[in-house]
């Protein structure tokens, strides 16, 4: 494996120079799936299996394109799954952090944020061997009222970010977020690069079309029509977003437990509806995307970017 490991991951760094012309897609994957499930109490060998299958099968697709994705992998599922997190790091994909338990950043005090982000970071790095270099928050919630998240982030060797919303969404986004393509942030004296979700205008709205929810409700013509007008866009995937079963609506206390505000049932019917709509061909538009475009990981996007003339957003 450790072989195999080396090549993957030597290969994909030499093929930069050629794979990157002026429009650059990025590929990113948010990977939480199984812990979710152990920690929800609703884990067992047949989800895990089904998890599994369904991540080879995403592998599967990539290596037939020869496309490298950034992954970003929960701190538990380093802890409790590390086979899942070599499975992709062996097979040439970038391991990114995404939190340590899931839970939204900026439902956290700045402490908790550092000590969670410190935990997942280093259960990361322990597993694969190797400084994990770029993170993203879960449901992208790093805002206005959290920005203390790019130093700690910064402290723990973090160097990309991709948490940035440049608009506003549920629980948070950022639209006073002055950029909209990679750029740097400087705060509180420390500097990360930032590669934030693609946004276009849709019916007089912001909204993101490139992944997750968006990506599931648009239709694959419209996002191929959207990508092939941008410079720059940063799809992102969960393997939830993308699994044909639909989960049921959540009890007011499952609710509560994992969004952290009121469980109505206004909320959950929404919540429901929006992570379902759209999943049974979620598969297949997925399959037809890859074989349609070139993507990048975010390490490869990195060397390519002419940072010195890359918009500065000063926070
Ligand atoms: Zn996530």
């Amino acid at each position: 494996m450790e072989d195999v490991c080396k090549k993957n991951q030597a290969s994909c760094s030499c093929q930069t120079a050629q794979t990157i012309t002026l429009f650059m897609n990025i590929l990113t994957f948010d990977v939480e799936e199984w812990a979710l499930a152990k920690a929800g109490g609703y884990g067992s060998a047949e989800k895990y299996a089904e998890y599994d299958a369904f991540l080879n099968q995403i592998l599967d697709l990539l290596d037939s394109r020869g496309i490298k994705a950034t992954c970003f992998c929960t701190g538990l599922m380093a802890k409790d799954f590390p086979q899942v997190v070599k499975l992709i790091w062996c097979r040439g994909h970038e391991i990114g952090c995404h939190s340590n338990q899931h839970t939204w950043m900026n439902k956290m005090t700045e402490a908790e944020a550092r000590e969670d982000t410190h935990a997942a970071v280093t259960a990361l790095e322990q597993c694969i061997g190797q400084k994990v270099l770029s993170y993203r928050a879960p449901a992208f919630s790093i805002g206005d009222s959290n920005k203390w998240m790019f130093e700690i982030l910064a402290n723990e060797g973090i160097q990309n970010d991709s948490s940035v919303f440049p608009a506003a969404r549920d629980f948070g986004g950022f639209p006073a977020f002055q950029s909209q393509v990679p750029c740097t942030i400087k705060y509180a004296g420390i500097e990360l690069k930032e590669y934030p979700i693609s946004m276009t205008s849709f019916m007089g709205k912001q909204v993101a079309y490139s992944g997750g929810g968006y990506f599931r409700f648009f239709p694959l013509s419209f996002v191929c029509g959207r990508m092939a007008k941008s410079e720059y866009t940063m799809c992102y995937f969960h393997i939830n977003d993308l699994l044909p079963e639909k989960g049921g609506v959540p009890s007011k206390a499952e609710y509560e437990e994992y969004y952290k505000e009121a469980g109505t049932l206004k909320n959950r019917y929404m919540r429901y509806i929006k992570t379902n709509l759209g999943k049974s061909g979620a598969w297949n538009k997925l399959e037809k995307l890859i074989k349609k475009e070139a993507f990048i990981k975010i390490n490869q996007a990195n060397e390519s970017i002419d940072w010195a003339n890359s918009p500065i957003v000063k926070l």
